[in-house]
């Protein structure tokens, strides 16, 4: 099955050229050398722009090529399998001029779009030194005058806080509490008083050690009124639904991530010999595979259906991005500490002895995705705020049965993003994981017919008993504003896991007739990938009673292999890479 987002990653990759030459501006070598000197990937980043990647961080509908979020998530996932600090120091425009995509005028947007597509840089400017996440303590101040506003106070942490042309700031327009305060101002920086703003020093950083992570200070700062993105006081809930946008898509940078680690696992333990045996014939190398191989197929699903919820599911989007945030980049963060095991030395080696010491590389800076825009925590809470709608819609078994389908079947075309459809709660719950009873019984119906194991009925069955349970406890949670228990958050954390193993199940049902005869065909036939997906997080859930069969994880050694092998992404929908074989 050829699917067009898988397609133009492809392409895209293809015109990077080769990442193991080291003649390539886009190359392992180049990137290590860059992080070696702390050294921002300027000449990169230059080439994607004339590659034409800035504008797809621009909707078709404002000049640019973004016509799907989809799609997205897969070209951004195939420039952060190269280098994560070169696919965040770039796709940090993407979150920089999203509030104007979900709360600017038409005139604004284009324009913003014309100037991205230019090569003009846009960083956003949330936090601040003392409040971290808690956007509604801000103290930069927007001042109202004649012809504007005076800008006072400093942004903190901000990715390209330096090198940005423009800003996209969270202030506070009124000094009131509460949420109402704030306005977004779209600064260009180009047009201040050099004497009104300067910007931090970048911080030293343990990952994306060449990224510029700084921040900017204004003093008085003259800002014209036509700044202003959507209404004065509405800055926070356009944030807050950006957010929902950015959230979704960080998970690309994870699979970018996972991609580059397991592929470098994949290749050691083909190559090297231990007591007479390869690594990839040791009972115990094999499983530390096949485990991380199963995660990042796991990661991909939720992340595909997602992404494509962006558009079909757009109601529940406050559900599904906070899941996927806190999911995606913990289950990676996971894979890639065991992949370090299997590395053994090799993932400590820095410099030329071994790969670039791409490894330490892809492990450091990957720690960074769980912490910005919203970390795992902020994300577990926004789920606990919504435990009322998801215990309550679950109960009911509410589904949005057309854009669940979307969201899920790959040969369905996607509609048209709609920005007022994003809301701060998803009062409809989340469709995928009150579809995951119906789910599970479609899959017994098809044990019955002999077309998937038992063991993977059984597997989904401990899920759906899994999910009553959880949700069950989810609806006896007593509501609390601050001082959420605990509890809470390890409930959340646990509904992240039943919405990862009810997208995987909608995504297998939806596409195992389509994808079967392609390149993945081993995957996809019996659903191995998804018994293999659902037996990781049954382990999760209900971990005193494995009922799913650890044999599983044996037969997807195979496919791992034998994608590698043949040069292609180890993925859902294959492709081939650009990086050479051996
Ligand atoms: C590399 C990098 C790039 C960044 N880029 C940007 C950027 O471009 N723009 C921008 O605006 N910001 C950016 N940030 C800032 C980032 O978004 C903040 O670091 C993040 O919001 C968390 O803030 P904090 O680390 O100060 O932690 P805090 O929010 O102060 O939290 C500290 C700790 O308190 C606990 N906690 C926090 N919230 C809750 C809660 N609701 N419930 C229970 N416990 C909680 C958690 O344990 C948390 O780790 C960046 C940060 C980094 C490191």
């Amino acid at each position: 099955m050829r699917h067009a987002p898988y397609e133009l990653a492809a392409e895209f990759d293809r015109r990077l050229g080769d990442p193991s030459d080291a003649g390539r501006l886009f190359s392992h070598a180049r990137c290590a050398a860059l992080d070696d000197r702390e050294e921002f990937p300027q000449e990169i980043c230059r080439e994607l722009d004339v590659l034409g990647l800035p504008a797809h961080y621009v909707p078709t509908e404002h000049g640019g090529t973004l016509r799907s979020y989809e799609e997205a998530v897969q070209l951004m996932r195939a420039v952060a399998r190269r280098d994560l600090t070169v696919a965040i120091a770039h796709g940090k425009t993407f979150l920089g001029a999203v509030s104007v995509w979900v709360g600017g005028d038409r005139d604004q947007a284009d324009a913003l779009g014309a100037e991205i597509a230019g090569g003009t840089i846009v960083s956003w400017g949330l936090t601040e030194r003392e409040h971290g996440s808690d956007l509604l303590a801000g103290e930069v101040l927007a001042e109202r005058v004649a012809d504007g506003y005076r800008v006072s106070g400093e942004k903190w942490l901000i990715n390209n806080g330096t090198r940005g042309h423009l800003v996209c700031l969270l202030a506070r327009t009124a000094r009131d509490a509460g949420p109402r305060s704030f306005g977004i101002l779209l600064v260009d920086k180009r047009k201040l008083d050099p004497a009104s703003y300067r910007t931090l020093p970048a911080e030293r950083l343990h990952g994306i050690r060449g990224a510029d992570i700084s921040g900017i200070a204004f003093a008085d700062a003259a800002v014209p009124g036509t700044a202003l993105v959507g209404p004065e006081g509405g800055g926070v809930e356009i944030v807050l639904k950006s957010l929902q946008l950015t959230r979704t898509l960080c998970a690309s940078l994870s699979l970018g991530a996972a991609d580059h680690a397991l592929r470098l696992g994949t290749d050691y333990a083909l190559r090297r010999e231990n007591y007479g045996s390869l690594l990839i014939d040791l009972p115990q190398s094999r499983r530390l595979l096949a485990l991380s191989y199963a995660d990042l197929l796991l990661a991909e699903a939720v992340t595909v259906v997602a992404s494509r919820g962006i558009h079909a599911l757009t109601g529940e989007l406050g559900v599904i991005s906070a899941a996927t945030k806190f999911f995606v980049p913990n289950l990676v963060e996971q894979a890639v500490k065991r992949l370090a095991k299997l590395m053994g030395s090799r993932a400590l080696l820095v410099g030329d002895t071994h790969e670039h010491g791409r490894f330490q590389k892809v492990q450091r800076d990957h720690r960074i995705v769980g912490i910005f825009d919203g970390n795992s925590v902020v994300n577990l809470h926004s789920l606990v705020n919504q435990f009322p709608l998801l215990a309550k819609s679950y109960r009911r078994g509410t589904v949005d049965a057309a854009g669940l389908t979307a969201a899920t079947t790959l040969t369905d075309p996607l509609p048209e993003f709609d920005r007022d459809r994003l809301t701060l709660l998803a009062r409809g719950g989340c469709s995928v994981v009150q579809a995951l009873p119906a789910g599970v019984a479609e899959l017994t119906a098809l044990v019955a017919r002999g077309e998937v194991p038992e063991s993977l009925e059984r597997t989904a069955i401990g899920l759906k008993l899994a999910a009553d349970e959880l949700l069950a406890a989810i609806a006896a949670q007593r509501p609390a504003a601050v001082d959420v228990p605990a509890e809470a958050f390890d409930l959340a954390e646990r509904y992240t896991a039943c919405f990862a193993a009810a997208a995987a199940i909608q995504l297998w049902l939806r596409n195992r007739a389509t994808v079967v005869d392609g390149p993945a065909g081993a995957l996809w036939r019996s659903g191995l990938w998804l018994e293999a997906a659902l037996t990781r997080l049954l382990g999760r859930l209900r971990p005193a009673r494995p009922d799913g069969t650890d044999d599983v994880f044996e037969r997807l050694v195979e496919p791992l292999v034998a994608q590698h092998e043949a040069g292609q992404l180890l993925s859902l929908l294959p492709y081939q890479q650009q990086e050479a074989r051996r």
